[in-house]
């Protein structure tokens, strides 16, 4: 493991980056390919051009971007036997926010082998900085496929949980220093988050030594989200159901959508003894924010929480931006956080 060598208010992103449109086609949620001859190794460059990147922008806690991903479920589930991934069925999901074209459970789901080996050993081979790796919540993912075999939620999200935690071990192995599970299904049901959510996430935690990592937001900056956002009033407090519940938890490092949100940013301090990823850049805008304004959300939460609580992050991942906004709002990410850390060295 590497030490974590980092400084006070770290800048880290939070899961997914731009594809390069070599590899697949750009400014999708759900691109197709588009480097047929050889997926893999045009996978592997993209993950070492994003790595080389953070570098440069100074991203402290360097992610792979999920380069080697068509989507940040659909991934994971590709590497799962059980499922029918050929055969995908049309469901509402996230409580009916939108509708998508969605793989089967048809059987009793298991994993076909390793599923992100190999863009981890890319990640962890060419950066001495700490690394995130990222894979989706088993709440997530429940509410991502259309169950035909379990037809039961519950055991269906503890399966999931199982899977999961045999990667995330697998990644561990690999030298990754922090395991994220990323479940914006959080919000949607926050009451079932704060029972069986918390409990698969422990299992999917379970038995890491490296650091654990849950990232709960808002969603992508798409039209059906913006659309849910607007339908959840003046102030959103979803996290006011799970927080308490998750402070008790073994998860280490949470990570939550705060600058351009209705969040009440209070709500963190229900966090407890967390370390708090907080989203100061907004994915659902292409204006860049400013360093005065990534620090002032910034300060606010190490005012809540104490500075040495606080990563600095963007509210959720960045996979359908313009990469050029992208990598220009991780800029101000970086100069954000160390504006807040000179705010509070004087
Ligand atoms: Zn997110």
């Amino acid at each position: 493991m590497t030490p974590m060598t980092t400084p006070l208010i770290p800048a880290t992103v939070t899961g997914s980056l731009p594809k390069p449109g070599w590899l697949a086609q750009t400014q999708q949620l759900w691109p197709q390919w588009r480097a047929h001859d050889d997926l893999d190794q045009a996978k592997a460059d993209a993950t070492l051009l994003w790595v080389k990147l953070q570098e440069d922008i100074g991203i402290n806690i360097v992610g792979d971007g999920e380069q080697a991903r068509q989507h940040f479920v659909h991934g994971f589930l590709d590497g799962v036997e059980g499922i029918d991934t050929v055969n995908k069925v049309t469901m509402a999901i996230r409580n009916g926010r939108y509708e998508a074209l969605v793989p089967q459970v048809v059987a009793p789901i298991s994993l076909r082998g390793r599923i992100h080996g190999a863009e981890a050993q890319v990640l962890r081979a060419h950066t001495s900085r700490p690394t995130k790796f990222t894979l989706p919540g088993p709440l997530t993912l429940v509410d991502t496929v259309a169950d035909a075999h379990y037809g039961d939620r519950a055991a269906l999200v503890m399966a999931f949980a199982e899977l999961l935690n045999h990667e995330a071990l697998a990644l561990q192995g690999d030298g990754i220093d922090i395991v994220q599970f990323d479940e914006p299904a959080f919000n949607v049901y926050p009451e079932l988050a704060s029972t069986l959510g918390i409990q698969a996430l422990e299992r999917a935690a379970q038995g890491l030594t490296c650091t654990t990592a849950v990232h709960i937001c808002y969603g992508y900056g798409i039209e059906a989200n913006a659309r849910w956002k607007q339908s959840l009033g003046h102030e959103w407090r979803q996290y006011e159901e799970f927080f308490p519940a998750l402070a008790d938890s073994s998860i280490q490092q949470v990570s939550v959508e705060c600058i351009a949100s209705q969040v009440p940013m209070e709500l963190i301090a229900l966090l407890t003894g967390k370390a708090v990823m907080v989203g100061a850049i907004d994915v659902a805008s292409d204006r860049v924010e400013t360093p005065e304004e990534v620090a002032e959300v910034l300060l606010m939460a190490a005012d809540l929480v104490g500075a040495e609580q606080v990563i600095a992050s963007t509210n959720c991942g960045m996979a359908p931006m313009r990469r050029s906004v992208a990598e220009d709002k991780l800029r101000v990410l970086v100069a954000g956080a160390a504006h807040a850390r000179r705010a509070l060295a004087g």
